[in-house]
């Protein structure tokens, strides 16, 4: 098991109606999971090989999203209704939830393969399509061409290490000494709000969760030298080059 492969229902709105279609004696087709905006329903015991991606089937574990591979970026971004299917931006959110808790299971890396290193043998996570176009065994291409691999991993890559706030102290959280910033006088380490949530690569949509636990923080008994105050002074002006700088990180990344 060295896969784990997202495809697209191109049909089922929910995940139950995807299972309820995956059971008919007539459907000679399953995956391990179908996903949409409320849930994550499991049709395959995962030590079973699902019916999937043809050879790939023994080595890999396949998730179903409840949407369509013709979808625009927009689309699978949108909190709306999209041809049917409800809020695919929390779809991808249980994805990333899914693909975090399937790596840890599994001993893989959190990492978009491409086609060749699908076909290489290497371990991590594709589209039915990276599988298709690497090794030239069927024909399908889902989960298509705007599918927001970019959003996912970083996602995944958060829930994976969503932990480490909670049990890392503020200060191993930041060993690069380019954010550390000593109060002259105290020898006290203190750094720029902004800096750490660039740092930490927080998405400019989920700066007031990280606000929240910044707050908890400085209001802790702790020796950071940053009031709330402060903190809210200096995010305000920083928001567009935090998502700038979020942003050009991502595109390196998905570039790569
Ligand atoms: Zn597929």
């Amino acid at each position: 098991m060295r896969l784990l492969v997202v495809h697209t229902a191109e049909g089922a709105r929910t995940a139950q109606s995807l299972g309820d279609f995956f059971a008919r004696t007539d459907v000679e087709a399953s995956s391990h999971v179908g996903i949409d905006a409320n849930s994550v329903e499991q049709y395959v015991p995962y030590d079973r090989a699902s019916w999937t991606v043809l050879s790939a089937n023994p080595i890999s574990e396949n998730v179903e999203l409840c949407g369509f591979a013709h979808w625009s970026r927009e689309q699978w971004l949108s909190t709306g209704m999209v041809d049917g299917c409800a809020n695919p931006r929390a779809m991808l959110d249980r994805l990333a939830g899914w693909l975090a808790e399937r790596v840890q299971a599994r001993g893989i890396e959190i990492k978009k393969l491409s086609p060749h290193q699908v076909a290489a043998g290497d371990w991590g996570i594709c589209g039915h399509v990276d599988w298709t176009v690497g090794t030239g065994d069927g024909t399908h291409t889902d989960p298509g061409p705007a599918f927001p691999w970019d959003y996912v991993i970083t996602r995944a890559n958060q829930l994976a290490h969503g932990n480490k706030e909670d049990d890392v102290s503020w200060n191993d959280q930041l060993p690069n000494p380019n954010y550390r910033k000593d109060t002259p006088g105290t020898g006290q380490p203190t750094y720029a709000a902004g800096d750490w949530l660039v740092y930490n690569n927080v998405k400019t949509d989920q700066v007031s969760a990280k606000l929240d636990a910044l707050t908890e923080k400085v209001n802790a008994p702790a020796p950071v030298q940053i009031t709330p105050e402060q903190l809210a002074a200096a995010l305000g002006p920083m928001l567009p080059a935090i998502a700038t700088a979020v942003a050009d990180e991502l595109h390196q990344r998905t570039a790569a």
